[in-house]
């Protein structure tokens, strides 16, 4: 027998960012597909005309070209089921709610504005319609329509009765008819609402599973009712848990702004890598069966993903916790993709000319969680801090004043190394602590402090010292000895 593959489909609005919370579900939706070798779609859902924001459509289209979320078929890929782009399916939307309206399970309304929104203060409807069209007869229909008021049309919902279906997550949902609206498919522009245009395009597209969040769990009722009065067979919905960001007080609320970068440009930005944040939103609401290992590729994902290991109750998004994906990231690229990535990063025009970039930078490949720290951490090495003599003073070394000045002094001599370099200097160093009978450890923290100003520095001191370069190191010594003396 032939089984059906799935076909998935990802429908943002384009808003002109990609919210995490979106992308989680591009991610789910494109590996529910990936994993039974099944399809996945882009479309884009701009009947809302009067948000449209320009270049919006380009972010979604980069975002998944990033991250690597490739589409079979999409505005820009095309396939068999076009136009992608609602707006172009104008048409289609028009035949489709005219089809409802002559089987009777949809009809034209033209009340007028003003009646509406004197509706809404009338606690009886709670806001709603009151289905004042609703029983017109055809020829009042006819002679409204033929005098050209403008009209919208009207989902005719069962007036008794309960409507179930059942989510691949939360289980069976069911809503009592009398509570749902008589929603409208088609406004008044000609535009269809994402109510209609959705069900319309889902069937038409092939759509054997609709991934989404679950804020459409209880509106699901009322879409599959439209399955129903078009005799199309519903699709598997598989309906996201939400997605809660944590606030100062501990408590959770909606991932939004209030808690940091919420949108992929933002992270990026921000210096994360597209497949640690993949990797990390793969598990806000999933959990892979039989491994203890939490870091995935796409195609570690791809095998792993079942609908049966997402979880209905909220995730909570953990900055603390992408981080910790993205350092070990960052940690595992080769050095060559480390100095690709970060030096786009880097402050080019602050670097003094004696400083090693390349050099620089390799001090930093296991050291940073993110690319947005490196100017932070590289600060030292554009100019030296103003520091107290006490940093000098260590237990753990046995350094106070006296030791570090004595050190100091002797490490002047380092003027006459010839070759600069990390092994070099470090020979040198344990030469100059044996020949003054202290600890290594002592001379390695005296020049730290002298060469960097700071007690935490990524690197050692003969690490840093190569990447300044001699003139400046030495400088940097004959400073500390002025302060020491
Ligand atoms: N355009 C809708 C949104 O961005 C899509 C919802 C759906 O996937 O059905 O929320």
């Amino acid at each position: 027998m032939d089984v059906q593959k799935p076909v998935t489909r990802f429908a943002p609005s384009p808003t002109g960012y990609m919210h995490i919370g979106n992308l989680r579900t591009a991610l789910y939706s494109f590996l529910i597909a990936k994993h039974d070798g099944g399809k996945f779609i882009l479309r884009i859902e701009d009947t809302d005309r009067e948000r449209l924001v320009d270049g919006a459509v380009d972010i979604i289209k980069n975002t998944l070209k990033i991250t690597n979320l490739r589409y079979d078929e999409g505005p820009d890929v095309g396939g068999d089921h076009g136009p992608y782009v609602q707006s172009e399916r104008k048409d289609i939307y028009a035949e489709y709610a005219k089809r409802l309206v002559d089987g009777g399970h949809a009809y034209y309304c033209f009340c007028s504005k003003e009646r509406l929104e004197a509706l809404h203060s009338d606690d009886d409807t709670h806001g709603g319609y009151d289905r004042h069209c609703r029983n017109l007869s055809e020829e009042e229909t006819k002679k409204l329509l033929a005098s050209g008021i403008p009209y919208v049309i009207r989902q005719k919902m069962p007036l008794e009765g309960t409507t179930t279906y059942e989510d691949a997550v939360f289980g069976t949902i069911s809503v009592k008819n009398e509570e749902l609206q008589d929603q409208i498919l088609m406004k008044a522009d000609g535009y269809p609402t994402y109510n209609f245009a959705h069900v319309v395009d889902d069937h038409l597209m092939g759509v054997t599973h609709v991934v989404r969040g679950s804020e459409y769990l209880s509106s699901t009722p009322k879409y599959a009712l439209l399955y129903d009065a078009f005799g199309w067979q519903r699709p598997v919905y598989v309906h996201l848990p939400l997605l809660m960001g944590k606030n100062a007080d501990g408590s959770v609320s909606k991932l939004s702004k209030r808690h940091g970068s919420v949108s992929f440009q933002d992270l990026i930005k921000d210096g994360y890598l597209p497949d640690a944040i993949i990797n990390y939103i793969s598990l806000l609401g999933w959990s892979p069966k039989n491994t203890e290992s939490e870091i995935f590729s796409l195609d570690d994902l791809i095998k792993l993903f079942t609908i049966d290991g997402i979880n209905k109750s909220p995730a909570v998004f953990d900055f603390d916790k992408l981080l910790w994906f993205n350092g070990e990231y960052i940690h595992r690229l080769s050095f060559g993709d480390f100095l690709d990535k970060a030096m786009p990063f880097v402050n080019k025009d602050v670097i003094p000319e004696n400083v090693n970039t390349e050099k620089m930078l390799s001090l930093l490949h296991t050291r940073i969680s993110k690319f947005s720290e490196i100017n932070d951490r590289i600060s030292l090495f554009i100019s030296l801090p103003d520091y107290s003599n006490d940093l000098f003073i260590n237990k753990k070394n046995k350094v106070d004043i006296d030791l570090a000045r004595k050190i100091i002094n002797e490490a002047t001599e380092l003027e006459d190394v010839e070759v600069w370099d990390n092994d070099t200097i470090y020979s040198k160093l344990i030469a100059m602590s044996e020949k003054l009978g202290v600890k290594s450890g002592a001379v390695m923290w005296c020049l730290r402090i002298a060469v960097s100003g700071m007690a935490v520095t990524p690197g050692g001191a003969t690490e840093i010292m190569e990447v300044l370069g001699k003139k400046e190191s030495m400088r940097r010594i004959m400073v500390a000895a002025g302060k020491l003396a």
